[in-house]
C-alpha cells in the first residue's frame, strides 16, 4: 500500500481524474477538473449544494458520460472497460437506491449480485454486509417502514458487499437522524481501516474534518483548494476572529491602535462591533480586551472563533458553504 523503507511514504493514486469537463446545456457542471485521490485514504470533496460534486462521482462511477477529460481507476480508463472499473467501486447514492418490496437480505443480493457474486458466497457476503451496517437483525423484514438512517444504512450495505477497494459516498447523511449519522462515519472509519479507499463528498466541513485525510473544496465544477485539514486552514491562519461589542459606536482611531497589537492582521468596525484579525496562536486576547478596558469602552459581549473550512471557502469565494 503505502510505507515503504526508513521514513518515505509513496502516494500510489488510485483514482486520476484528468481535465475532465461535463456541461448540461449551458451549465457546465464540472470545469476542466483534474485530482488524484490516493490509495488508502479517506479523501473528501467539499463544496456547497449545486458545485459539481455528485456529477463528479457519477462520472468516476460511469452512470454517466464525460464529455472531456479522462478518469483512471487502478490505472484502467473508464471508458475503455467501465464494467471493470465499476467492479472497483461501491457507490452510496446521495438519494436512497433500495427496492422497499425487497426484504434487507434480498435488496444487499440484488446489488451484489450485479457485481457477479453468486450463491453461498453471495448470501455470505450479504450477511456481512447487514452486520457491518447494524441491520443482521432485520434480514427479514423490509425496509418500508425504516427510518431515512436506517434505509441509508441499508444502501451502504447494498454497496460495500461486494467487497469494492473503493467505496464513494455522496453526502450520505443528508436528513437523517444523529444516532445513524453517527453510525454511519463510524462505518466510514471502519471500512477505512480495512483498507478502503473512501471518496466522501459533503456540504458539512464539520463531518470532511472529522473524516478526511485529504479534502478538495469544489466551487462551480472547479478544484479552488486542496490539501490536508491542516494545509487548506493554514491558507486563513491570519484569520483568528475576535469580536469586541462595546456600549457606544466606535471611533475610527480604535481601528488604527488595534493594528499595533502584535499579531493583528486586520481591524473592521461595524457601529459598536469591532471585528479584530489576527494571526493564528498569536494569544494576543488579553492585549485586545486590555485595550478596551484601558479607553473605558464598557465591552458588552466578546466572541472568539479559531478559523474553520467553513473560513477558508468564505475566504476563497466570499461566500457561505451553507446559506
Ligand atoms: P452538487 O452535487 O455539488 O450539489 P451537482 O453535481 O448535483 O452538484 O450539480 C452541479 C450543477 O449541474 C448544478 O448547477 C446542477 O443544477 C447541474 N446539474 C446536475 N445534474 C443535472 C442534470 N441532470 N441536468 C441539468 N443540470 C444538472
Amino acid at each position: 500500500m503505502v510505507s515503504k523503507d526508513t521514513q518515505e511514504v509513496i502516494q500510489l493514486s488510485i483514482v486520476r481524474i484528468e481535465n475532465l469537463t461535463k456541461k448540461y446545456g449551458n451549465i457546465v457542471a464540472v470545469n476542466d477538473l483534474s485530482l488524484s485521490i490516493n490509495e488508502g485514504e479517506i479523501f473528501g470533496l467539499l463544496g456547497p449544494n449545486g458545485a459539481g460534486k455528485s456529477t463528479l462521482i457519477n462520472m468516476i462511477t460511469s452512470l454517466i458520460t464525460i464529455d472531456e477529460g479522462n478518469i483512471y481507476i487502478k490505472d484502467t480508463n473508464t471508458k475503455s472497460n467501465p464494467l471493470l472499473t465499476k467492479s472497483f467501486t461501491g457507490i452510496v447514492p446521495q438519494d436512497i437506491a433500495i427496492y422497499e418490496d425487497l426484504t434487507c437480505l434480498e435488496n444487499v443480493k440484488f446489488f451484489a449480485g450485479l457485481y457477479g457474486l453468486r450463491g453461498k458466497e453471495l448470501k455470505s457476503k450479504a450477511m456481512e454486509a447487514l452486520e457491518f451496517t447494524g441491520l443482521s437483525d432485520k434480514a427479514k423484514d423490509f425496509p418500508k417502514g425504516f427510518s431515512g438512517g436506517m434505509k441509508r444504512r441499508l444502501n451502504i450495505a447494498c454497496a460495500i458487499a461486494h467487497n469494492p477497494e473503493i467505496i464513494i459516498m455522496d453526502e450520505p447523511t443528508v436528513g437523517i437522524d444523529p444516532q445513524s449519522r453517527n453510525h454511519i462515519l463510524q462505518s466510514v472509519k471502519e471500512l477505512n481501516r480495512r483498507g478502503c479507499t473512501v471518496i466522501y463528498t459533503s456540504h458539512y466541513m464539520e463531518e470532511v474534518e472529522e473524516l478526511c485525510s485529504r479534502i478538495a473544496i469544489i466551487d462551480y465544477g472547479k478544484v479552488i483548494a486542496l490539501g490536508t485539514k491542516q494545509e487548506l486552514k493554514s491558507i486563513v491562519k491570519h484569520k483568528n476572529e475576535v469580536w469586541v461589542t462595546v456600549k457606544n459606536n466606535i471611533d475610527k482611531i480604535v481601528q488604527e491602535e488595534l493594528k499595533e497589537i502584535p499579531g493583528v492582521t486586520d481591524v473592521e468596525i461595524y457601529e459598536n462591533t469591532v471585528m479584530v484579525y489576527s494571526m493564528h496562536e498569536s494569544e494576543n486576547l488579553e492585549s485586545i480586551i486590555a485595550y478596551f478596558t484601558s479607553k473605558g469602552l464598557g465591552i458588552l459581549q466578546i466572541e472568539s472563533k479559531v478559523p474553520d473550512l467553513e473560513t477558508v471557502f468564505l475566504t476563497l469565494t466570499g461566500r457561505k458553504l451553507r446559506d
